[in-house]
């Protein structure tokens, strides 16, 4: 069927005005299974209709129903029937009663939706019930147009427990050398520049405690060794001085030292214990990224190489794999890559980490700068800041934020495109322009804050200014310091869909899909030039949408082969989890997407045990650096306390069990997956279906034997 594109506008039942879209009525007259040209002589009256001056969707909604009354009474009969359910989708997902009662009645779903809560807990319990109200109420404050595209899933409208009924920021990388430097005030206290390591790293937990509980995303620490040297330096300078009283002359210089070693270690240790001990006012552990790892001097080497030391050893008498703090280490050419560089030695502790605890994941210096624009750590697991200069014309990163994500669902416009390419771009511009909407909702509501909402973050230093009351908190934010991300997810879906399932190597679909995300990258510059806030592209985590938008696919295109009937969309641009190409290759494939995704993008690769030959994942690193800006490490590190097995758990149809003895007990087993960005434990916390289907489906990238005869060059 035809669809002539006339740019006329049409009003909503809102009193909205939109642009009328003849592929949506060609969209509804199609599901509707009509026979002969029953189809296009609807259209075609539809299209007149649209023509006249001040047309509006019920209009258009009873010249529909008039026809099909006429013309095929049991269609006219579907087509009301799938009105009034759309209807009462939306009347049921504002009203907050329904969605208590899915609390109440531990509803699996809504409490397996973030893998890092534990919803028997009672403070988490009630910030999901405080959710709940934020959810129903949230939708009826964005843009009805936008609320029913989240509902429909068409977009995905991220954090609504959170936002738009509280106008909370989403992610950030804290300032802390401004507060520790300017001293801060925190609940009742007044805080001082700390004079040691270990009071640094103490105000840190406590900071990101309090941040943490702020907003609703990741908090991150930027450059972690270079910014808590000085406060070494400290404890250094006091060894010193104790030395010369009580110490013997020749020994006072390696007593210093050592003793100062010690102190960085504990330091070190105490934040590691603090964060995975800490409870936000979200009742979980806060999401933090620890970034470190391009300081040279011997302060900044011992603090780097401490966290990787704790990291090793694990946390308690079973020495499990801490989940937090991320640890992102950075390599750069001239520092750490090669064994003539100063920290070499501290890239083969970084090595051998990944190899036993999968952190840290790396960020390679030159790439993330010519992707982003400077080098930073991500905010959360893979949230970008773009290069930004302040009036002054200095570089800056700390003390910037992310003000919310909005997620686009890909494959469904491939569905309804019904293979027919310039469909897809039609509907996509269509999504597009809802996605802008939501977005610029998002923002606006963000701005509403008052400095006292937050105190942490406004009036005390952690996005990098102290304002006063009165003061506004978008001086923050304008001007590209501040991001919004448009998100994207399943372009394996959507290659599938025109191309097949095995497209990866057709370069016509490859260049299909960098395609896509470069439309959404131009659209974000038109949204930037509108309005001077930074918009960039997002490639979404997905840890529950993969789930959420394949599920509502699935009920209305049906199991479709390679697409919905996996249960799982595929995260962003990656390679399909469930064939093996080497590393290099999935690397290769996925290279080209980030150039146009700079506001969120990570890779990963599947390697059996590293153990024994760590060299083979140097390999892969290397040959990363000119490649990629961000690459994370996947490898079995699970064990069993019961038998003693160490490898990968066996997954099973809602967990995961031990190979060996079959043991599934989250207290005698530690179980440790990527869910996305992050690392989880599915055992404790058990995780959405279609994630627990995606992390079953994952092959390794590397044989056993192709490790073991892998060395570096
Ligand atoms: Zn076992």
């Amino acid at each position: 069927m035809s669809t002539i594109n006339l740019v006329t506008a049409i009003t909503k039942k809102s009193g909205e005005a939109v642009k009328f879209r003849p592929y949506k009525i060609a969209l509804v007259l199609e599901s509707l299974d009509l026979e002969g040209d029953v189809c296009e002589t609807i259209m075609a009256l539809v299209m007149s209709k649209a023509a006249q001056p001040n047309v509006t969707t019920q209009i258009i909604y009873q010249t529909i129903l008039t026809q099909l009354e006429t013309l095929s009474p049991q269609a006219a009969e579907a087509f009301q029937t799938k009105h009034m359910s759309d209807e009462q989708a939306w009347l049921q997902a504002i009203d907050p009663e329904n969605k208590l009662k899915s609390l109440i009645n531990q509803d699996d779903k809504t409490m397996h939706e973030n893998a890092n809560k534990d919803s028997h807990v009672f403070n988490t319990f009630r910030d999901l019930t405080a959710g709940m109200i934020g959810k129903s109420k949230g939708l009826t404050m964005m843009p009805e147009s936008v609320a029913k595209a989240h509902l429909r899933g068409d977009i995905h409208w991220h954090d609504l427990d959170y936002t738009p009924l509280g106008p909370m920021t989403n992610c950030c990388l804290v300032d802390f050398d401004y507060m520790f430097k300017s001293g801060y005030t925190m609940g009742n206290a007044q805080v001082e520049t700390p004079k040691s390591i270990g009071t640094a790293t103490a105000q840190m937990a406590q900071i990101i405690a309090n941040v943490a509980s702020s907003q609703y995303g990741g908090t991150s620490i930027n450059r972690a060794d270079e910014l808590l040297a000085p406060y070494a330096e400290m404890n250094y300078q006091k060894h010193v001085n104790d030395a010369k009283i009580y110490v013997q002359a020749d020994k006072r210089q390696v007593y210093a030292e050592n003793a100062t070693k010690k102190d960085i270690y504990d330091a070190m240790q105490a934040l590691e214990y603090e964060i995975n001990t800490l409870a936000s006012a979200q009742g979980q552990t806060p999401f933090t990224t620890l970034g470190f790892g391009l300081g040279t001097n011997w302060l900044e080497r011992e603090i780097q190489k401490a966290i990787f030391k704790i990291r090793i050893k694990g946390i308690g008498p079973n020495h499990r794999t801490a989940i937090f703090p991320k640890l992102v280490f950075s390599l750069k050419r001239g520092v750490n890559m090669t064994a003539d560089d100063a920290n070499y030695d501290i890239k083969k502790l970084a090595i051998e980490c990944a190899s036993k605890r999968m952190y840290p994941d790396v960020l390679n210096y030159e790439k993330i700068v010519a992707l982003t624009g400077s080098f930073k750590a991500p905010m959360g697991c893979r949230s970008f800041l773009q290069g930004w200069q302040n009036e002054q014309g200095v570089e800056v990163n700390e003390g910037r934020m992310n003000l919310g994500v909005v997620t686009l669902n890909v494959p469904r416009i491939a569905l309804q495109s019904q293979g027919n390419k310039a469909r897809f771009w039609e509907i996509l511009d269509e999504r597009l322009a809802l996605a802008k909407q939501a977005l610029k909702f998002k923002l606006a509501r963000t701005k509403e804050a008052i400095p006292e909402n937050a105190p942490i973050l406004y009036k005390n230093g952690a996005f990098g200014k102290m304002l006063q009351d009165d003061e506004d908190v978008d001086t923050l934010f304008r001007n590209g310091r501040a991001t919004l991300s448009l998100g994207y997810i399943g372009l394996y879906e959507v290659g599938t869909y025109f191309f097949g399932p095995n497209w990866e190597s057709n370069e016509e679909a490859h260049d299909f899909t960098v395609e896509i995300v470069r439309r959404l990258h131009t659209a974000c510059q038109a949204w930037e030039a509108e309005d001077g806030y930074h918009y960039s592209v997002y490639s979404t985590p997905a840890e529950s949408l993969t789930d959420r938008f394949c599920e509502l696919d699935k009920a209305r295109f049906g199991a479709i082969a390679d697409i919905t009937d996996k249960d799982y969309y595929t995260n962003s641009f990656h390679y399909d989890v469930r064939k093996h190409p080497n590393p290099f290759e999935k690397l290769l494939f996925e290279e080209a997407y980030p150039k146009y995704a700079s506001g969120g993008f990570i890779h990963y690769c599947e390697y059996p045990n590293l153990r024994q030959n760590p060299a083979a994942l140097e390999a892969v690193w290397d040959f990363a650096y000119d490649h990629v800006g961000y690459l994370g490490t996947n490898t079995p590190i699970d064990k069993c306390f019961k038998c003693g097995f160490e490898g990968d758990f066996k997954p099973t149809a809602r967990g995961f069990c031990c190979p060996e003895c079959g043991n599934h007990d989250p207290k005698t087993c530690d179980v440790v997956k990527r869910t996305c960005g992050y690392l989880g434990n599915p055992q404790a916390r058990p995780m959405i279906h279609g994630r627990h289907v995606e992390i079953a489906s994952r092959v390794k990238n590397m044989s056993q034997s192709e490790v073991d005869q892998t060395h570096v060059k």
